[in-house]
């Protein structure tokens, strides 16, 4: 039997595939290092466990409105005042199984066929499959390491066409780690603003920034550009939540309300029990972020400086997020044992079979001439995880 159509034209999350293929491997024996998983290595702080098992005891497992409760989406409010400052109404909030179905039910509310969705690359892996899945085509704009992967002014006006629907802009970004400052954000307002289209914003490492960087949200920058901005966030990186699959949107009325239309014959409301943790989350004590930031900065200026001792590799350093995103381009055309490196999956892939390190190539983000490594593992994993990667480097004539 034929599978639909739109499934030929996607894959598999290489983000999560890396990260499993790793865990299959250190579940048969191998000592593997990962630098796959794009999730904290943090546990989730005890008050939100504590918040979840509490609503398990009180019983509060039972169906809930399919946008999220207006408990949690007045905190959710909250936080947008207080972080961003924005002011949302609750008609203009969606929780969701997380921010990557948060995204998913955007794409499925705005794209259709014939729309174009301007997304830079690099970019995290999800956005080109979402659009795809969707019937519309991803426009793809390379950004320049020179210029921090910002997508300026300039680049977004020469992709618009009378199709483009949208623009994904991540800041700080996945998987670059640099970020957008507030003047580039006003310049690619504007522009969105004169042509009318959407700015799909994914916030969701707000709160992993390093060295006084300022996250600013785009649709904090005026009316006109609130009206065109889906803002997408969530508790996964920040509050060590992965698992728990929550994440949120916040934008027009219209887009919200179709969105909710299409939660309500897809997955119907996010898990009660996690709705209740994410309350906790955002409205109790917020120590556990700067402690785990802390931790990530360490790990951050190590690994960087690491990188950039290896001959042959560059990195720049990451204003947020947790990935190193080295330019690893100057090692291609060399080869091991007779076997030739002539891309980022031909190094990943020796990476992983010679070196025992997991890592994700670069294509996967639309930037060949780079890998991701994730420093969200310890220091101890990192330190093994470089030396191993610097003797395989070391390794190839
Ligand atoms: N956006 C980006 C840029 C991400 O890295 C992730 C990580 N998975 C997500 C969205 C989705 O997060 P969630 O776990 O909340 O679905
Ligand atoms: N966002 C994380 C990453 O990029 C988790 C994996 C995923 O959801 O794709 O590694």
């Amino acid at each position: 039997m034929a599978l639909a159509n739109r499934v030929m034209g996607i894959k598999p999350s290489p983000t999560l595939a890396v990260d499993a293929r790793a865990k299959a491997m250190k579940a048969s024996g191998i000592d593997v290092v990962g630098f796959g998983a794009g999730e904290p290595d943090f546990d989730t702080p005890d008050n939100i466990k504590e918040a979840a098992i509490k609503a398990i005891r009180d019983g509060y497992t039972k169906y809930l409105p399919v946008p999220g409760t207006d408990e949690l989406k007045d905190a959710i409010i909250a936080k947008h005042k207080a972080d961003n400052g924005i002011t949302y109404d609750r008609a203009e909030i969606i929780v969701s199984t997380g921010a990557k179905h948060s995204l998913y039910n955007i794409a499925q509310a705005l794209y259709g066929a014939g729309d174009e969705v301007i997304i830079p690359a690099p970019y995290w892996v999800s956005y080109p499959d979402q659009v795809l899945l969707n019937d519309a085509t991803p426009v793809i704009v390379q950004t320049r390491e020179e210029n921090n992967f910002v997508l300026t002014a300039d680049d977004l006006e020469k992709a618009v066409t009378p199709k483009t629907k949208a623009f994904i802009l991540n800041s700080p970004s996945n998987p670059t780690g640099l970020g957008y400052d507030r003047s580039a954000l006003e310049a690619i307002a504007k522009v969105a603003v004169k042509h009318g289209i959407y700015v799909i914003s994914d916030e969701i490492y707000e709160k992993i920034v390093y060295d006084g960087f300022r996250h600013v949200s785009i649709a904090s920058l005026g009316d006109d550009i609130k009206a065109l901005t889906l803002t997408v966030n969530g508790l996964s990186k920040s509050h060590a939540m992965t698992g728990w699959r929550l994440g949120w949107a916040a934008g027009p009325k219209d887009v919200i309300g179709a969105m909710s239309k299409i939660q309500s014959q897809s997955t119907s409301n996010t898990c009660s029990i996690t709705m209740k943790a994410a309350v906790e989350a955002l409205k109790g004590p917020q120590e556990f972020i700067g402690v785990m930031v802390a931790e990530f900065d360490k790990r951050r200026k190590y690994i960087v400086e690491r990188l950039n001792a290896m001959p042959g590799v560059t990195c720049p350093m990451p204003v947020g997020a947790f990935y190193a995103f080295p330019r690893v381009k100057d090692l291609y055309g060399k080869s091991f044992n007779g076997k030739p490196i002539n891309n980022s999956s031909d190094l990943a892939a020796y990476l992983l079979e010679e070196a025992k390190v997991a890592v994700v190539s670069g294509d996967a983000f639309g930037a060949d001439d780079y890998i991701r490594l994730s420093y969200a593992t310890s220091m101890a994993n990192i330190e093994k995880g470089l030396d191993r990667i610097a003797a395989a480097f070391g390794a190839l004539s």
